[in-house]
This record gives C-alpha cells, structure tokens and sequence, in this order.
C-alpha cells in the first residue's frame, strides 16, 4: 500500500513487542536523561550512573539484566513516561535522513514499523517528527 498523506501513526504503532529492548543496543542516556530516571526510580544520579549504567566510548548507556533485555524492561518499558530520548524518538531518528534505506534495515527487526510507504513520505514524517522532538 502506498499513500501520499501518511502520518506518523500510519508509519509506526508500537506494538511493545520489547524487540528494540533486547541486547547490547547502546541505549544512550543524556544528563537530562539520567536526571529524569534518578527521580522517577528515587535513586541518586550517581548511583543511578554506576548501578544502570556502562560507559560505550564517552557516553553511558544503559546496562543489561541476565535475561538480555535493557535493565527496565519487564514485560514493558519500566520507565516509560522518563524513556531515554533516544527510546521516545524511535523510530524517527536522524540516521534516515542520512540514508533512507535505514528505515527498511530497522523495520526488519521492529514490527511496528511499516515499510511498504514511499520513501519521500518516510522523509517527511521523520522530518516532521525531529522538528518536535530535536535533534
Ligand atoms: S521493536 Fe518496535 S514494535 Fe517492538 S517494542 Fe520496539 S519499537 Fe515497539
Ligand atoms: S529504557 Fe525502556 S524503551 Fe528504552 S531500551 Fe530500556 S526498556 Fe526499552
């Protein structure tokens, strides 16, 4: 199916499969980030850093628990309403704007994601999308 109007709703409903929750991803969580979990879990930002966090490079990410999903996974997201931004924006990211052909490797393994939309509306949705969330 094609369209020339598609929102975003017509491009993604999450189906919270927990899919993008499993494995060694790099979730990446800002300060704004980790102050936001720290509050919502009422932990200390520091300690928040060193119990759910692992530094990649020069940034945290969050850890794993034993079963490979990201530590806040159970069942669902655990920190849902104070998701790291990178969670809230999936799958509207800059990477497809820098090669549009990301939005068909990442719908291969999420299956909220459609991919039968022409790429000039996947374009404009995801430009749409990082105006209101930045980027
Ligand atoms: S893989 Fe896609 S559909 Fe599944 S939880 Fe993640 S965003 Fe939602
Ligand atoms: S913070 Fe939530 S949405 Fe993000 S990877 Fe962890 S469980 Fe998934």
């Amino acid at each position: 199916m094609s369209s020339d109007s598609a929102t975003t709703s017509d491009l993604f409903q999450c189906t919270n499969c927990g899919e993008c929750c499993k494995g060694y991803g790099g979730t990446y969580v800002t300060d704004r980030d980790i102050k936001a979990i720290s509050d919502y879990t009422n932990t200390d930002q520091k300690e928040f850093v060193e119990k759910y966090c692992r530094m990649s490079g020069k940034k945290p990410v969050l850890v794993q628990g034993d079963n490979g999903y990201c530590i806040f996974w159970d069942k669902i997201c655990t920190i849902h309403p104070v998701k790291p931004k990178m969670c809230k924006k999936w799958p509207f990211i800059e990477s497809i704007l820098i090669d549009i052909s990301n939005w068909d490797i990442m719908a291969g393994s999420c299956p909220g994601m459609r991919n039968d939309f022409p790429d000039m509306e996947v374009e404009k949705c995801v430009t749409e999308e990082l105006e209101k969330t930045g980027r």
